[in-house]
């Protein structure tokens, strides 16, 4: 991805240096945990379903536990990063795209794009929707309106998900920002009253169809951003199908558990949310990504 000269947000808030981080892992529950422990966390959190916070995520963090306080007196310091390291600067250039190109889609349809911050953590960090972890996977906060990401999940994604790339990377920052589209949109509201008269089941039926459009709403961005800055190369698109395919349901459950189990299910098979990343970049349309009004995903 060509990336660099672009435009860079002012919207990132770097609280990389605040504390709640530590060493190379995460923690989680006062827990220090490797990488490799970082999905069995996050499978665990799903299988638990317990729902005190609601945030909407990448991976299967949405809508489930936000784990309780962690014991910050073991925490190591955190050792501060650097201001202006090349993947800050990255992430910058994808959001100030992002402002871009919601902010002409909603011109268009009448509305006022309102730009969310971004904040970079690492560790842990308290939010509008309680506490946030690394383990969780980057976050969209609808009560304060912020994407959460800690840096170190690029490492995740990479060496532990098999999704390299700077667009795959650029794919998960433009999910979460999906998020914020239906929170402005008013969809996140009505999803959330509805979850809340569903089933288990039905609520995790919901929260598939909400996580496919982040991922359509993400190809929107991605085919009205290349139309901007011309900055995929050709084996770019076809890595953040690469991403999008190793973390649907599916294959996150084959990697930590023998089982898939479908009626757990949050954020739709591999193939599902390839599928609609592909539709919202075909049309670069967000009348193609109802996925509320799909008979079929
Ligand atoms: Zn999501």
């Amino acid at each position: 991805m060509r990336w660099e000269g672009n435009r860079e947000s002012d919207n990132v808030e770097d609280r990389r240096s605040d504390g709640g981080g530590g060493g190379g892992g995460f923690r989680f529950g006062g827990i220090h945990l490797g990488i490799g422990g970082v999905l069995i966390v996050l499978i665990g959190s799903w299988l638990f379903g317990v729902n005190p916070m609601t945030v909407f995520s990448l991976l299967n963090g949405d809508s489930t536990s936000a784990p309780a306080s962690q014991d910050q007196s073991v925490s190591q310091p955190a050792q501060a990063p650097p201001t202006n390291d090349p993947l800050a600067n990255f992430v910058r250039t994808v959001l100030a795209s992002t402002e871009d190109v919601w902010g002409a889609i909603l011109q268009q349809a009448g509305r006022t794009y309102e730009r969310p911050h971004l904040v970079l953590f690492r560790g842990a960090i308290e939010t509008g929707c309680g506490g946030g972890e690394s383990a969780m996977g980057p976050f969209y906060c609808p009560q304060d309106r912020r994407v959460y990401i800690d840096l170190g999940f690029y490492e995740t994604l990479r060496n532990r998900l098999g999704s390299p790339g700077d667009a795959a990377q650029a794919y998960v920052i433009a999910h979460e920002i999906g998020h914020h589209v239906q929170k402005l949109m008013g969809i996140s509201d009505k999803v959330e009253a509805m979850r809340a008269q569903q089933s288990r089941v039905q609520a995790n039926a919901t929260s598939v169809r909400v996580e496919l459009q982040a991922d359509c709403y993400a190809g929107v961005w991605a085919f009205h951003s290349q139309e901007q800055n011309h900055w995929f190369e050709k084996n770019d698109i076809p890595l953040v199908l690469n991403a999008a395919s190793h973390i649907g349901d599916d294959a996150l459950q084959k990697m930590s558990q023998a089982r898939v189990m479908p009626e757990s299910f949050t954020h739709g098979t591999s193939a599902q949310r390839v599928s609609w990343f592909e539709r919202g970049y075909a049309s670069g349309r967000v009348d193609d990504c109802d996925t509320f009004d799909a008979a079929t995903l």
